[in-house]
């Protein structure tokens, strides 16, 4: 009784701060998903949706976002959380809004987004903890049970002003802990009745992007005669049309990316590595992708490729060097380099959130 007598008069930040031990978003200066999908839908270009696990990461990903203006998914995976720890992770995209500021970025448009949610109680942590979207993927679950677990996920979300990212369809390869072996397109006769069920903010599809490195096996692709590389299938654009056609003007996601720019499978190659037949989106796709109502693309894999080329190309080069910093600067400047070419000249966001 007297807790409702508080909170009655107390203005909602604080409520939730002193009385539910919870923080929002808002007083990270985080936004959430949707005014950026909206503008990003009707503009014809996407939002990054960059996976961070440590400082190195975050810092580039801060860096790259501030020089070109660019709005911002910051996700953090479950391998993510086990590795780095959530209350860690939530901290560090405070700092980074704080960072994007002293970098001379006056109004970051930052988003903490939960990637992969397998379950309401993971959501319901990250909405305490101040992430601004978590996405629920209950893809690999009945049509009516996703439905179900999306709608509780939503209806929980909405009231803290949390966006939430669905997922029907299944995508093949690996990540972190999500796996599939085979992919199965997303059925555009389902859209519909799915995001008015769980009144999704956005949703990811299935159309033949997948996750990881090793994004299709040697027999699904065709091999270039000149180069001997590997040549991926197509994107199913015929599918993301059908599912535009049925919901105009709805966020789509893609998930699994990366290009796996082959650049640096060859400098890893080169020195120790082995990352035979690694292969993934080609980029003039996804740009093609960020003009239609694809408003936000994942991009992990790429920027692993990255750290771990320029990583071994200092452990190569000078045998002697054990200080980590001189290591993972340049892992950082190499990784920097592509986020900056993403949003530039693959996604098109720079200069939307100036
Ligand atoms: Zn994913």
């Amino acid at each position: 009784m007297k807790f409702h007598y508080i909170c009655d008069r107390l203005p909602k930040a604080i409520i939730i701060n002193k009385y539910c031990n919870m923080v929002s978003y808002k007083e990270l200066g985080l936004v959430n998903t949707r005014e950026m999908f909206a503008k990003a839908v009707k503009g014809g270009y996407a939002i990054p949706a960059f996976n961070f696990n440590n400082m190195e990461q975050l810092q580039a990903i801060i860096k790259a976002c501030a020089e070109t203006k660019s709005p911002v998914i910051l996700q953090v995976s479950k391998g993510a959380r086990n590795y780095a720890n959530q209350t860690l992770l939530r901290y560090m995209a405070e700092g980074a809004v704080a960072y994007a500021k002293e970098l001379g970025w006056k109004r970051p448009q930052i988003v903490l987004h939960l990637d992969h949610g397998d379950s309401y109680e993971v959501c319901k942590s990250c909405v305490q903890t101040g992430f601004s979207s978590v996405m629920i993927d209950g893809s690999a679950l009945p049509y009516d049970e996703n439905v179900a677990l999306t709608k509780k996920v939503v209806r929980y979300a909405h009231r803290y002003g949390v966006t939430v990212e669905a997922e029907l369809g299944v995508l093949a390869g690996v990540e972190d802990e999500v796996a599939a072996e085979e992919s199965h397109y997303t059925k555009p006769e389902e859209v519909i009745d799915f995001v008015t069920k769980t009144g999704c903010d956005s949703l990811a599809i299935s159309i033949g992007t997948s996750h990881g490195a090793y994004k299709f096996k040697p027999e699904q692709c065709t091999r270039d005669p000149k180069t001997g590389k590997l040549v991926p299938p197509p994107l199913a654009f015929d599918v993301l049309k059908q599912i535009e056609k049925k919901l105009p003007g709805f966020p789509i996601v893609l998930h699994g990316s990366s290009s796996v720019p082959q650049e640096y499978v060859d400098i890893i190659n080169t020195h120790g590595g082995k990352l035979p037949d690694a292969v993934g989106i080609p980029e003039e796709q996804l740009r093609k992708a960020a003009k239609s109502a694809v408003c936000k693309i994942n991009i992990d894999s790429d920027s692993r490729l990255a750290m771990t080329a320029a990583v071994r190309k200092v452990f190569v080069d000078k045998p002697g060097e054990f200080d980590p910093r001189k290591y993972l600067g340049p892992a950082r400047d190499e990784m920097e380099k592509l986020y900056k070419h993403k949003i530039v000249n693959v996604l098109g966001s720079n200069g939307k959130a100036k």
